[in-house]
This record gives structure tokens, C-alpha cells and sequence, in this order.
């Protein structure tokens, strides 16, 4: 169910060290290395899945477990209430999609203004 050769693969075994924010049965949740937000961390499934554009009927309960969970761990990282905060969700999927990394990932960005990127 995991790639050898996918990072995020490795994160999820821990072969590659990261700044753990949630993990359970379905998903894996860490800080990106390099962030474009104050607060800017990704989730991931725990079985490698290129990208959104791979997704059939069976995989709503992941998607909605992710999009569920992100204003969770939005709160739980820092992020203002809505309206005044909020964070932003971003799902780059194929390379015309800016998407570098080809294990699907959600982005999840907050915290105060102005950000790197957006
Ligand atoms: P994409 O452009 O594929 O949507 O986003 C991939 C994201 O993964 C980028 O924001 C990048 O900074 C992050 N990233 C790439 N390699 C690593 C890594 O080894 N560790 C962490 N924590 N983030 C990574
Ligand atoms: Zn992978």
C-alpha cells in the first residue's frame, strides 16, 4: 500500500522525519517543509494515492474524513475562528495543477496576513 520511492511514503513509515500534526487509521497529517502561510501543514492518506485524479466512488470516506478534519486541526494549529480567520484548502492534482508531489495531499494555510504565495 506505500511507494519506495514516494517522500510521502517515507513521512508515513517515518523514514523521512517530520513535524507530526495528526495521525490516525486513514490519514497522516504534518507541517510542509516549506511554507507559503504562518501556519501551513498537509494531509495525507496512509496508502499511497497519486492524486485526486485517481479517485473513484470508494474513496469518499477518505475525502470526506480529510475535509472534515482539516478545520479541526486548523483550530488545533493555531488558526483563528471563522470569519475573522479561517484557512484556506488547496489540493494541487497533475503537473497544469502545480502538483509536485504525486501522493494526493491536501494543503491547509492560515494565520495572519500577508503570505508567501496567495
Ligand atoms: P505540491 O506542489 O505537490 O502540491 O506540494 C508538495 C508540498 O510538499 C510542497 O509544499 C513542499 O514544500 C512539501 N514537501 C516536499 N517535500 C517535503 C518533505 O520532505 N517534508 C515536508 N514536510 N514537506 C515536503
Ligand atoms: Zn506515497
Amino acid at each position: 500500500m506505500t511507494d519506495d520511492h514516494c517522500i510521502f511514503c517515507k513521512i508515513i513509515t517515518g523514514k523521512i522525519p517530520s513535524r507530526k500534526v495528526h495521525e490516525d487509521e486513514q490519514v497522516f497529517a504534518f507541517h510542509d517543509i516549506a511554507p507559503w502561510a504562518p501556519i501551513h501543514f498537509l494531509i495525507i492518506p496512509k496508502w499511497h494515492l497519486p492524486s485526486m485524479a485517481q479517485l473513484a466512488p470508494e474513496h469518499a470516506g477518505l475525502m470526506g474524513h480529510m475535509m472534515t478534519l482539516a478545520p479541526k486541526l486548523a483550530a488545533q494549529e493555531g488558526c483563528k475562528p471563522y470569519p475573522d480567520g479561517g484557512f484556506r484548502i488547496v489540493v494541487n492534482t497533475g503537473a497544469e495543477g502545480g502538483q509536485e508531489v504525486h501522493h494526493l495531499h491536501m494543503h491547509v494555510m492560515g494565520g495572519p496576513r500577508p503570505w508567501l504565495r496567495g
